[in-house]
Parts: C-alpha cells; sequence; structure tokens
C-alpha cells in the first residue's frame, strides 16, 4: 500500500482536507494492521464496530439526538474513501451497516424505531445489515423478489432466500425487503 501518493484535494475545503487527514491517520494507525488477520480469519475483529463508535464514525449522517455524527453526505464519503484507503474490507462493512441500514432506518422508518434502533447502530453495540439482494433477484431486485412477508399478529412471518448480504453473518438487525403485498409487484414491497 502506498501512503505517499498525494491525493487530489483541491475540491476539498479547509475543513475537509482536516477531517480527510483526521480520519485517514486514525483509520491506518488502527485499522490497516488487522487486513492479514481479516484474511487468514475470514471475519471481523470484534472491536472494530466498538471503536468507530467511540471515535463518532458510526451514524455519520443521522442527527446528534440519535446518536449520529450529523454530517453532510460529503463528508460521509471522505471518510468511506480513507476508510477504504486503510482497509476495503472495513469500509465496505462500515457503508453496508452506516449507509444501507442506518440511514436508512434514519430516513425511512418512524420515531419509535429510530429510537429503539439507531443510538445502539451508532455507539457500535449493534451491527446493521441490509438484505435485498436474492439468489434469483439482483440487478432487478425489485421485480424479481421473491420473498413474501405476511402479518401473522404482531409479527411478520418471512419466506424466502437471501444472498451476497454484507454483514448478514454477523450484523444484531437487518433491514429485511420482502413483498407484503405480492399482486403490486414491484410496488408492494416493504421493508
Ligand atoms: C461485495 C458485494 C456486497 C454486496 N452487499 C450487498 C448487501 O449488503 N445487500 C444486498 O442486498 N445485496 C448486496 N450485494 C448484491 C448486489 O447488490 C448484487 O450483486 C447486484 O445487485 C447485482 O446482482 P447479481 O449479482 O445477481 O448480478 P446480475 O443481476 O445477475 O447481473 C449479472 C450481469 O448481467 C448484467 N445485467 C443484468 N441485468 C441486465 C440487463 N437487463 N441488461 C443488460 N445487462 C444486464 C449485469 O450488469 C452484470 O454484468 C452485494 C454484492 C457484492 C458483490
Amino acid at each position: 500500500l502506498r501512503n505517499d501518493i498525494d491525493l487530489p484535494t483541491h475540491f476539498m475545503t479547509d475543513e475537509q482536507q482536516a477531517l480527510a487527514d483526521q480520519a485517514g491517520k486514525f483509520f491506518m494507525s488502527e485499522f490497516h494492521h488487522l487486513n492479514a488477520e481479516m484474511d487468514d480469519t475470514d471475519d471481523l475483529p470484534p472491536s472494530v464496530f466498538p471503536k468507530l463508535g467511540e471515535m463518532g464514525y458510526l451514524g455519520l449522517n443521522v442527527p446528534p439526538e440519535f446518536g449520529g455524527a450529523g454530517l453532510d453526505f460529503t463528508s460521509a464519503c471522505i471518510i468511506t474513501e480513507q476508510m477504504s484507503r486503510a482497509s476495503a474490507a472495513i469500509g465496505l462493512t462500515h457503508v453496508a451497516h452506516d449507509n444501507l441500514c442506518v440511514n436508512n432506518i434514519y430516513r425511512n422508518a418512524n420515531d419509535d424505531l429510530r429510537r429503539k434502533y439507531l443510538p445502539g447502530l451508532c455507539n457500535g453495540t449493534l451491527i446493521g445489515a441490509l438484505g435485498l439482494t436474492e439468489p434469483g433477484a439482483g440487478s432487478d431486485a425489485l421485480g424479481s423478489m421473491r420473498t413474501t412477508a405476511k402479518k401473522d399478529g404482531d409479527d411478520y412471518i418471512l419466506n424466502g432466500a437471501k444472498i451476497y448480504i454484507t454483514n448478514g453473518p454477523i450484523a444484531d438487525l437487518v433491514l429485511v425487503y420482502a413483498k407484503t403485498s405480492p399482486e403490486k409487484g414491484a410496488k408492494g414491497i416493504s421493508a
């Protein structure tokens, strides 16, 4: 890995550059040395998410009232880029948690669900994932989806199969996409 390459910085403000420098140094010192171990074990060291939470790198786009960092999307991209330079694996695990799951819940869930899940997802005690793709539903995920969710009292019964779900094996919370009104086709899907 080359650390001496000058990245183009002309598009960043001084504040964004400072954020990139600070995040880059932290990720390089904390995460880069874990890459060989993760390749060997095919697993994520349990210290990673609590450390990200402690340093304020979870819930990047979630307001502080729900435990997040309250940053804009450009800042989140800068942090993701720096994290991925230090460890592509941790960069991907983080973006699946933080954008696909956490920001999705913040933007789309009601306040009860936000208050129930976001604080833990933002402090690193809960790991999140998003389950959309299926063995027969990739690029055309919404059109070809077969997983269904049927209401049963206070619960939903899920039937189906998902594949390629980043963080799937380690997640505490999976935001699953399923057909709740199959007769409505791609418009009958809930998360
Ligand atoms: C590293 C990684 C992490 C992932 N994480 C997640 C996750 O966290 N959650 C989740 O839900 N999913 C996840 N996925 C799944 C990802 O979203 C799917 O792989 C993606 O949607 C493509 O689907 P597919 O693999 O079934 O490929 P396919 O849809 O079968 O596509 C195969 C090829 O056919 C081409 N193709 C497809 N349709 C057409 C068309 N109509 N016209 C022309 N060409 C076409 C595609 O461009 C591609 O080259 C992940 C995938 C990867 C690789």
